[in-house]
């Protein structure tokens, strides 16, 4: 199919841009990398009468660090530029594992971090980097900036705290501290996670001093899994802090099925991810 008949424009400015977005006329629609949204167009899922490219605005394509060492990622920096970037690869070593497990590398040298993260696939990979790094989001509109926190901004699938006439200008992540890893299954490379874990693991001595466990494909939106940090937190790490682990996991991850996987087979998988991204995590707090 090709998509219904649009406008294109490419605002040079915020406000130029949130201008456009006000127009409810032409049902305004943000692109950015294009990546999830032209093929919507296609399909014709989505028929906006406009199409406003925030690419060319400048500024929007800064990746920097600031002086309280969090890192910002402006919204029209690509995905393989945030995976391929130095500060990023050695200070969100998990969010540039994360970036990897993306489609290929034609997705990722067009689609943007900020794209994936408003467009909110379910199983998308950085979502769920952005929930376990405590991400902070910077949402521009009508009525100013404000700025919303991983735990809100993650609605429903493909739904977040963004509204139609807003923009989310930047992605800002705290410094990463601890061991960390990311593990997805997947039916082929390249593919949407069938389900995926993204942990942290902060030590102190031989015991973890805190835990954070996120999974992707196991939810309407990233799923936080408390009973499997609080299994984890404040135990020598070993096989049967593993094991309280995994039983939580069996215990309260309550994944859907599809035609992809059964719920059953879903939650073993997992179990199954979580103790190895746990044991890749603790090695590398050494
Ligand atoms: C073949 C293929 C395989 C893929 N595999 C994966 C995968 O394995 N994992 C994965 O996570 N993704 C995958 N994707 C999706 C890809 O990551 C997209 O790049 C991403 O979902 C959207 O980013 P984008 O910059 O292309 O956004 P666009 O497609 O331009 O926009 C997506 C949506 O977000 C909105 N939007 C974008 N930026 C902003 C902003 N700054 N403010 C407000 N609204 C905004 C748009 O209006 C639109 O609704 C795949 C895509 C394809 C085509």
């Amino acid at each position: 199919m090709k998509p219904t008949p649009f406008d294109y424009s490419a605002p040079r400015s915020v406000p130029e841009a949130l201008a456009l977005l006000a127009d409810e006329d032409r049902d305004p629609k943000v692109v950015a990398g294009g990546q999830s949204l032209i093929p919507m167009l296609g399909m014709r899922l989505a028929r906006p009468g406009l199409l406003v490219d925030i690419t060319r605005i400048p500024g929007l394509d800064e990746l920097t660090v600031d002086a309280s060492g969090a890192l910002h990622i402006g919204a029209a920096v690509r995905q393989a530029r945030a995976a391929a970037d130095p500060l990023v690869r050695h200070g969100w070593p998990l969010l540039a594992a994360a970036l990897g497990h993306i489609g290929h590398p034609q997705i990722r040298a067009r689609g943007t971090v900020c794209g994936s993260l408003v467009h909110h696939d379910p199983a998308a990979e950085l979502p769920t980097a952005a929930l376990a790094l405590e991400a902070r989001f910077v949402i521009a509109g009508p009525s100013g900036t404000r700025t919303v926190a991983a735990e809100d901004f993650f609605v429903a699938t493909f739904q977040t705290a963004v509204e139609p006439d807003e923009l989310l200008t930047e992605v800002v992540v705290p410094p990463c501290r601890g061991g960390w890893a990311f593990e997805e299954l997947t039916r082929r490379h390249g593919d949407f996670a069938t389900i995926g874990v993204a942990v942290l693991v902060e030590r102190a001595e031989d015991a973890v001093r805190a835990a954070r466990v996120v999974f992707c494909g196991a939810g309407p939106t990233p799923v936080r899994l408390p009973a499997a940090e609080a299994a984890l937190t404040g135990t020598a790490f070993g096989p049967a802090a593993l094991d309280a682990a995994r039983d939580a996991v069996l215990t309260h991850l309550a994944p859907s099925g599809d035609v992809h996987a059964t719920a059953a087979y879903r939650r073993e998988a997992a179990a199954h991810l979580l103790v190895r991204a746990c044991t890749t995590a603790w090695e590398r707090t050494r």
